[in-house]
């Protein structure tokens, strides 16, 4: 049996929700490592994992990629007594590679009745009497010897591994991402998450204008997302009506605005028709014309719900810097047109007017193809066992 200790993130901090955001530490975790028969035992400020050494690379992957986990470590586990700690740091010690090293003790149990202090320079001297070439640096050694002293059983492990911090997803409700095929809603879908919230997606496709491709592209990137969320819908809303009405009737420099303001209104529709309390996207302030603050009122105001843009002050090259590091750069960047792309306008409003947007829309009978567009809307499952094969 392997064992795995999990040190909680920022979740420590929350005084009476703790209990409710270990449960859903734990809830998370079990989900994704219980076709690995682990056991996971769960207290005030830890966790750990028994499961069978063969399955290690796989539940270490999983504990990489949880929202909550601030650090783990594999464990190794003995009797509390001297010579069996020190037998045990001993074994698992020659099996590393260092040449410096400290050795930190704590006694979670005073029964046992040396001393941490005394203790570490006890286990150090039996490291190097037993392996040659090494020696002590408290200030930066290569491995640390941690070793938890409890009333029957101590456990010894070495340097941690680092988690990705956050809140459990699922812990703070749930939002809508406007999920595109670029390169900043993911990210934004990313950073949503780890604040804790579980997601669902909203993807806006104008077949035939945009392809099937495109679509892919966006099922792809929701199943990148699957790594650090539960299953997950994506709802695929055909707006091809609604876009050729914008295209049709309206001046070409509030075309962008116009549409926008429609995904707003019917991304809302989807949040409120499957519980979600915001919408999230990735906009970013000044990156497009339609992401200037007054762009950015005029499309908001149609819509009555938060709308939270986790990406909104990076510069596109910080964006890009965590895309690559959640596999969802190169996925972005393959060339599918999506609705925007098709329609785009020589010169958009930068400045929009909401007087003029409202004055343009009642050029068209835009709440019949809102309802339209979202009584034709897909709902597609996003988890590890879906094939997505009928849908391409
Ligand atoms: P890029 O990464 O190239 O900027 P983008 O997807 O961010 O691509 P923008 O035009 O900047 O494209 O759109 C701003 C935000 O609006 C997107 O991040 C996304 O949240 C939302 N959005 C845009 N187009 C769609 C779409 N077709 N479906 C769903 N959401 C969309
Ligand atoms: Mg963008």
């Amino acid at each position: 049996m392997s064992i795995i200790l999990i040190k909680y993130g920022e979740l420590t901090t929350k005084g009476d929700n703790r209990r409710m955001f270990i449960n859903t530490l734990y809830k998370n975790i079990m989900e994704k490592i219980r076709r690995y028969n682990a056991v996971i035992t769960k207290e005030h400020s830890r966790m750990y994992i028994e499961f069978d050494k063969e399955y290690e690379n796989e539940i270490i992957n999983v504990l990489k990629n949880t929202f909550g986990i601030h650090a783990f470590n594999i464990v190794y586990k003995t009797e509390t007594n001297s010579d069996s700690i020190c037998n045990k740091v001993l074994e698992k010690l020659k099996e590393e590679n260092f040449k410096t090293f400290k050795v930190v003790s704590k006694r979670r149990d005073k029964s046992f009745n040396t001393p941490s202090m005394e203790f570490n320079k006890v286990v150090a001297s039996h490291i190097l009497k037993n392996i040659s070439d090494i020696k002590v640096d408290v200030h930066n050694p290569d491995i640390y010897v941690n070793i938890e002293i409890n009333k029957t059983d101590t456990y010894i492990y070495f340097n941690e591994l680092k988690g990705l911090g956050g809140y459990p997803v699922g812990a703070l409700g749930k939002g809508l991402l406007m999920l595109s095929g670029g390169i900043d809603s993911p990210v934004a879908g990313f950073l949503s998450l780890k604040r804790g919230m579980k997601i669902d997606a909203i993807y806006f496709e104008a077949l035939p204008h945009t392809s099937l491709n495109a679509r892919e592209k966006v099922i792809n990137l929701a199943k990148e997302l699957l790594k650090y969320s539960s299953e997950f819908n994506l709802y695929i809303v055909p707006i091809t009506k609604l876009q050729e009405e914008i295209y049709k009737n309206i001046d070409s420099t509030y075309m962008i605005t116009i549409l926008r303001r429609m995904m707003y209104r019917i991304s809302e529709k989807v949040a409120k028709k499957y519980k979600a309390l915001v919408l999230v996207n990735g906009e970013s302030i000044g990156q497009v014309a339609s992401q200037t603050l007054t762009s950015m009122n005029a499309i908001n105001e149609t819509i009555d719900m938060p709308v939270i843009r986790p990406v909104a002050c990076f510069d596109k090259l910080e964006i890009i810097s965590i895309a690559k590091n959640i596999n969802t750069y190169d996925i972005s960047i393959l060339p599918y047109e999506d609705c925007c792309t098709i329609f785009v306008p020589k010169h958009p409003v930068i400045n929009p007017k909401i007087d003029k947007c409202r004055e343009y829309e009642s050029k068209i009978d835009y709440e019949s193809l809102i309802n339209d567009a979202i009584s034709n809307i897909k709902v597609v499952k996003i988890t590890e066992e879906n094939e997505f094969s009928g849908l391409l």
